[in-house]
């Protein structure tokens, strides 16, 4: 039948275009649809320390080819000093509308997988309690579409989770807002490094970009945002101008574009399958963005998913593997979900002896000298209610040489 499928993809951003991929490699059928045209923005900054998947999907070197700077550091500061270092792996920030498009365009070479932009899926098809496909509506004209399995890789407001009324689990609701853009001519550091300020209980950062380009945001407390938002530009370079050196440092900057904000992004996970349908990206679990996870984490999600359909397709139950991939995705996706959630909730306003004592510290060598063979200690016992940072940052020192005793 011309209108069946293998599988339909409601999204083509992250979540979407990368499970085409995989499913293309299968040789399934697939359509892939979003109701945005491509390339296009979304919001979003895009910190991507993990370039792993980047790789296997194909699309790493060309990103790094479009001029991104490779960030090996990370500087944090506190009041006047900061603490800086290596990182395990590079990052890059490569800006939404180029790393969708080249994800998209990767998926589209599989001759299997079919692509409607501007097309948007109107409601599910049902048959008793199974999902059989989707009513959509393309560019004006609404007709059907069946498959054995409908995705929904359409955002944290997801309608395939609303149409099928996901159970959602772990909810928080949005903590911190955000606000961010582009900047061109900001003084940068000699090595590009991904600066982050924890100043008056706000996160602000500065990510390199393509040479001579920075995207700055803040993470402020949730009521300054309304007042944010009546100037955003002028509010939120006067907010910036008090980080450490930025106020100079920006002295010759100017704005691409405009300031965007949002009121901040709910916690949450989601029922991940049911009968004929299974959600990836953040329509199955979405988190405060502070971490840079969100994307990495859409990769993983639709990673488990196809390998679940593999599993099916070598004979496993269509139960039993789907139940394995919630599984899975919830294991994965459960510490960093915490340790999101742990790094917001302990965000403070420094006080004026807090800060006073790390800056004496942060300029004294002979502290220093006394404070390093006790610092896993300190770090394992401040964190003895919460062992998965240790462990966190145990695994990223085991790059560096650290051996367990
Ligand atoms: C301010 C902010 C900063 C962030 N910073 C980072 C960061 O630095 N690093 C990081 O890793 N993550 C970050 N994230 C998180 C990251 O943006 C998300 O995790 C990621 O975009 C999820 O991708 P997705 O493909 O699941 O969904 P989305 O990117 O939301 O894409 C969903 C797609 O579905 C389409 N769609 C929706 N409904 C329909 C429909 N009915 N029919 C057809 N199409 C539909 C939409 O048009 C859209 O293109 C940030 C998020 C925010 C809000």
């Amino acid at each position: 039948m011309e209108n069946r499928y293998d599988v339909i993809i409601v999204g083509a951003r992250v979540a979407g275009s990368s499970l085409a991929n995989w499913l293309g490699r299968m040789g399934k059928r697939v359509l892939l649809l979003d109701k945005a045209g491509f390339p296009s923005d979304t919001l979003s900054t895009h910190f991507m320390s993990h370039t792993k998947f980047l790789e296997e999907l194909g699309v790493l070197s060309q990103l790094e080819d479009t001029g991104l700077r490779k960030i090996q550091r990370m500087r944090t500061y506190i009041g006047e000093s900061f603490i800086e270092g290596p990182r395990a792996s590079y990052t890059i920030i490569p800006k939404r509308d180029q790393l969708d498009y080249a994800l998209l365009e990767e998926a589209r070479k599989y001759p299997s997988v079919t692509f409607k932009s501007q097309t948007t899926a109107r409601e599910l098809l049902w048959e008793g309690n199974q999902v059989i496909g989707l009513r959509i509506e393309e560019k004006g004209r609404s007709y059907h579409v069946y498959s054995d399995l409908v995705v929904g890789a359409d955002g944290k407001n997801s309608n395939i989770a609303h149409w099928v009324q996901a159970e959602t689990y772990n909810q928080t609701n949005p903590l911190r807002p955000v606000l961010y853009g582009y900047y061109k001519g900001v003084r940068p550091l000699q090595t590009p490094t991904t600066e982050i300020f924890l100043h008056d209980g706000r996160i602000g950062f500065v990510f390199p970009m393509e040479e001579g380009r920075d995207c700055l945001g803040i993470e402020i407390h949730p009521d300054e945002f309304k007042e944010m938002m009546k100037s955003p530009k002028e509010n939120f370079e006067l907010m910036f101008h008090q980080f450490y050196g930025m106020k100079e440092r920006m002295e010759q900057a100017h704005l691409e574009s405009k300031i965007i904000g949002t009121p901040g992004m709910p916690n949450f996970f989601r029922k991940a399958f049911g009968n004929g349908w299974a959600l990836v990206g953040d329509a199955g679990h979405s988190k405060d963005p502070s971490t840079g996870l969100g994307i990495n984490d859409a990769f993983m999600q639709s990673y488990l998913l196809a390998d679940a359909i593999k599993e099916i397709d070598e004979g496993m139950t269509w139960s039993e593997a789907m139940q394995e991939f919630e599984d899975k995705r919830d294991q994965q996706l459960l510490p960093g979900f915490q340790l999101t959630l742990d790094y917001i909730h302990s965000l403070k306003k420094w006080t004026v002896n807090e800060v006073a004592l790390f800056q004496s510290i942060a300029a004294n060598p002979m502290v220093w000298n006394k404070l390093v063979p006790h610092l896993g200690m300190h770090l394992e016992e401040s964190t003895s209610e919460f062992p998965l940072f240790y462990t966190a940052v145990e695994m990223e020192a085991e790059t560096f040489g650290y051996k367990k005793d």
